[in-house]
């Protein structure tokens, strides 16, 4: 990952007594997991650059990690080692500290002055995309240009990358940039913050000093910045803040019970709409959904398929099916399969249904269910929800990364999710569109997602 700066104010090389890192060496310091080396590719008194380098040593990163871990294998798979996240923050923080704290000893008017800077990161990682960095960096003043990745160039469909190559232009004084790079880095990022630790609010109250408090992103940056430690978001908001308020969506979501009768809700709505009268839900679980289609005579033809013996027993009594009339006993079947093996009692459906059901699959199982659902049942309609892996940041108890549901083998954004669901239809013939499900949040959307496929 490297960071430049550079400047074109004469004398340039200014810039060399501004950051106390000679032009004509190479530096390198340590950091706790891996080095940074400073350089000057160019220093001249019409233009000089000085580049950041941060080496990351994955090993070291591994060992400092320790044993907690909730997917064993992502300490060893990760982004980190090749983007700028909160290790760039500690780099500059360590590289630049005087330049950062404002200290300038052989020229110190240099400090306190607004000077032409342009400054290039890559990569950075932006959980949002490029919509959300524009509202970082914009509103501080900054001219931004940017590059972006195809997440794979052999599937094109799958869409951007959330990776960025990024150009920043401002006049302002170094420490002010330095400061506002250090806290919007891991903001944008919104992974693990791996130095967080008690003094982050004290942190984020001085680096962001001047100008965080008139941010108008400034409760997002506050709850990205301090992701890691949630509960302290609120106290930091709230000095941040003073007496203002708390914003709602600080505030814990409401419980998990209210969204999901929100989800099946919606997703009978919907199908009322489109007026099936054949529905297959797939992963049925106890019923719920099931449920709330017996009441609506529209439905003629419902059946619910899960893996899972024990969810369809109680799914059998809570729809108290011994005791149905006939004529309604008819309406409904239960039928224990699964979605990963192709299963004739599918077909035949106007529409197929999957409420929370794909993140329980391991990744390399969706292939499987695709054929089985796109392919096989081949429904005129399909309807699918997941959880909306973006908003999992407002919820205290998961700001740290954790899933919502502890076997959920993935959680997708809206983009992921999109990017399958685009890449699906687009194979198996049909049209898709995405809506959000629940309280929906401005910029993370909603905490869940659904996906509507029509043949
Ligand atoms: N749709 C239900 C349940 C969601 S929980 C609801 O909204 O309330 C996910 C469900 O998917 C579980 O009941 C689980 O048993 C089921 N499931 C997981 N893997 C499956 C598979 N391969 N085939 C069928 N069902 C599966």
């Amino acid at each position: 990952m490297l960071l430049t700066i550079t400047t074109k104010r004469y004398p340039a090389t200014d810039l060399g007594y501004l950051l106390h890192k000679h032009p004509a060496k190479v530096q390198t310091v340590e950091l706790t997991a891996g080095s940074a080396h400073i350089f000057y590719p160019e220093a001249t008194d019409d233009s000089c650059t000085a580049a950041l380098l941060l080496d990351i040593d994955p090993v070291r990163l591994v060992r400092r990690n320790g044993a907690h871990n909730d997917f064993a294998l992502e300490q060893y798979v990760n982004d980190r080692p090749y983007v700028a996240s909160s290790f760039m923050s500690a780099a500059i923080a360590q590289a630049y500290s005087s330049a950062m704290n404002g200290r300038c000893k052989d020229k110190p008017h240099l400090t306190d002055e607004a000077i032409p800077f342009e400054i290039t990161l890559s990569v950075l990682p932006v959980k949002g995309g490029e919509h959300l960095l524009r509202q970082f960096f914009e509103p501080l003043g900054y001219k931004i240009s940017l590059e972006s990745y195809v997440l794979d160039e052999q599937f094109p469909e799958w869409g951007q990358s959330r990776y960025f190559n990024v150009t920043l232009q401002h006049t302002l004084p170094l420490k002010t940039i330095l400061s506002q790079l250090y806290i919007l880095i891991p903001v944008c990022d919104n992974d693990k913050h791996y130095f967080v630790g008690g003094h982050e609010i004290e942190k984020l109250m001085e680096k962001g000093q001047g100008w965080l408090d008139t941010h108008p992103a400034k409760e997002l940056i506050t709850r990205r910045y301090l992701r890691n430690i949630g509960p302290l978001a609120k106290e930091a908001l709230g000095m941040i803040m003073k007496e203002e308020v708390l914003p709602e969506e600080v505030k814990q979501p409401k419980e998990k019970v209210r969204l999901h009768d929100v989800r099946l809700q919606t997703v009978r709505d919907l199908l009322l709409e489109l007026n099936v009268s054949s529905v297959a839900d797939m992963g049925c679980g106890e019923g719920k959904l099931l449920r709330l289609l017996m009441e609506k005579s529209a439905f003629k033809n419902i059946l619910g398929m899960d893996v899972s013996y024990h969810s369809l027993e109680i799914a059998q009594s809570k729809l108290k099916l011994d005791r149905l009339p006939e004529m309604q006993k008819n309406r409904i079947q239960l039928i224990q399969g699964s979605l990963t093996y192709r299963d004739k009692r599918l077909s035949g459906f106007d529409a197929g249904v999957l409420v929370e059901v794909i993140e329980h699959l391991d990744l390399p199982r969706l292939n499987a269910l695709e054929k089985v659902v796109f392919e096989y049942a081949r429904p005129q309609y399909v309807v699918i929800t997941t959880v909306n892996a973006e908003y999992n940041i407002l919820y205290e108890t998961l700001s740290n990364g954790n899933f919502r549901h502890n076997d959920h083998r993935f959680e997708w954004t809206r983009a992921e999710f999109e990017a399958w669901g685009n890449r699906v239809a687009a194979q198996f013939g049909y049209i898709v569109t995405y809506r959000p499900l629940g309280e929906t949040d401005e910029v993370l959307g909603g905490p869940s997602q659904l996906a509507l496929f029509k043949r």
